[in-house]
């Protein structure tokens, strides 16, 4: 699931340099999504992307996201366009180790304590 907006959005180079990496290492991905504010309604979200020169400036917190602190690669979605409702939301490849990228405890389950 980690790697599906790869799959499903990202360019040639993105899916060349990071499938192969996952394939070859076995690496653990994550997607990541959910957020206090906002689960099922995936417009809702709050974590914002600012275009900062080739960059963007990703910030916001995310909640019960498998993988979630040892995963190699994050599909982060932030919305880019505040008045573009559910088309105003992108995903962003995040690598562990980017600088701000940082967790919380990991919470406790009822059950799936394998995922
Ligand atoms: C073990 C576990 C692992 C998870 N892993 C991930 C992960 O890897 N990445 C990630 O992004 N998230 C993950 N989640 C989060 C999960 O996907 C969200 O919990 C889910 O999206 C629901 O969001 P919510 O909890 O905010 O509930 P809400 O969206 O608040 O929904 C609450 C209830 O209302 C119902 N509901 C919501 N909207 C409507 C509607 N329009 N019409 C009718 N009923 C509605 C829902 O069906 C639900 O029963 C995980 C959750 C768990 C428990």
């Amino acid at each position: 699931m980690g790697i599906l907006p790869i799959w499903l959005g990202g360019n040639s180079s993105q899916k060349d340099r990071y499938f192969t990496e996952i394939a070859e290492k076995n690496c653990l991905t994550a997607f990541t999504l959910t957020e206090l504010e906002g689960g099922s309604d995936a417009s809702s979200i709050k974590t914002t992307a600012k275009k900062q020169g080739k960059d963007y400036l990703l910030n916001g917190h995310k909640c019960f996201i498998t993988n979630g602190s040892i995963a190699r690669l994050y599909s982060v979605f932030a919305v880019t366009d505040p008045e573009g409702g559910e088309k105003g939301v992108s995903a962003f490849v995040v690598e562990d180790g980017t600088a701000g990228l940082r967790f919380s405890r990991k919470k406790e389950k009822i059950g799936m304590r394998a995922q």
